[in-house]
């Protein structure tokens, strides 16, 4: 298997496992902020200073249900990376060369993954762990923050409260039925992007992670002299960022495409360098 045909290989299976998430995701966040707009529409007036003391019960009870479907996104999510933890090591195996046993990797599970993957700054067990205080994960007080600011901003130029629920989902009318829509510039589209990175990011940090893992143990065992049969010896010289280049590429994985270094901790970043990095470190040839 060539280095471009692994890249391919593993390309497909992970964006299939972007989309897995993104799909079982995705109308469960819409329902919830159609569920606010609807509510929005029915209590908060057009106009009045009492605008702003309205919102505050309704935001709470909000927050509420967003910190449900915060455990419901990680369920999913967790789900789906404990299988790619499992099914990328066994392909970077597969193109090591490597008969993968537990001893050679143990794919992670639970908070053990999600401890040792990170998003935005943050580990995903801690991106997800409600405060205490709150009840809320650092995940729900983030998107709860978007929205609010969005709904106060509407209040602040004195917008009906039609437009107030537009800015959150907009809505189509389709034979007399009025059905949500995703449109650009509504916190819906705001908050499924930002889904849609954590989601890629989670992805491919964690089968990066598998994939060093599963090289560097390779190499290790090829590069003892007492092993009989003794393979060829995987990665001896060295290491080498691959980017994916097209007109999406970023600026900073760009001028490192073709980089070679003897180890991965000599490399400038780990990727991935940014949400939606596809860059992979393979051995040279
Ligand atoms: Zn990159």
């Amino acid at each position: 298997m060539t280095p471009d045909e692994y890249l391919k290989a593993s390309y497909t299976a992970l964006q299939r496992s972007e989309n897995h998430v993104g799909d079982d995701i995705k109308a469960r966040l819409l329902l919830l902020l159609w569920r606010l707009r609807q509510s929005l529409l029915s209590s908060l007036p057009d106009t009045g200073i009492s605008r702003e003391l309205i919102i505050i019960p309704l935001l709470e009870a909000f927050a509420l249900e967003l910190q449900l479907y915060s455990d419901a996104f990680l369920a999913i999510l967790l789900k789906q990376l404990e299988e790619v933890d499992e099914t990328h090591s066994e392909r970077a195996a597969a193109y090591a060369g490597l008969t993968l046993t537990r001893r050679d990797y143990r794919p992670r599970r639970g908070n053990e993954l999600l401890s040792t993957t990170r998003s935005g700054g943050m580990t995903l067990l801690e991106k997800f762990t409600p405060d205490p205080l709150s009840t809320l994960s650092p995940y729900t007080t983030g998107h709860l923050t978007a929205i609010r600011s969005k709904i106060q901003a509407g209040i602040m130029r004195q917008d009906a409260t039609i437009e107030i629920a537009r800015s959150l989902v907009a809505e189509r009318t389709t034979r007399g039925y009025i059905q949500p829509i995703n449109a650009r510039g509504t916190s819906y589209s705001a908050l499924r992007n930002r889904d849609t990175a954590l989601i890629s990011n989670s992805v491919w940090e964690v089968s990066g992670y598998a994939e060093r893992a599963v090289f560097e143990r390779q190499k290790y065992l090829t590069s003892r002299p007492t092993l009989p049969p003794t393979p060829a010896p995987f990665g001896a010289k060295g290491w080498q960022w691959h980017a994916i280049l097209d007109p999406k590429t970023c600026p900073i994985c760009r001028p490192l495409d073709g980089l070679i270094r003897q180890n991965f901790n000599e490399f400038p970043y780990i990727p991935p360098v940014h949400p939606r990095c596809r860059c992979r470190l393979l051995p040279v040839q």
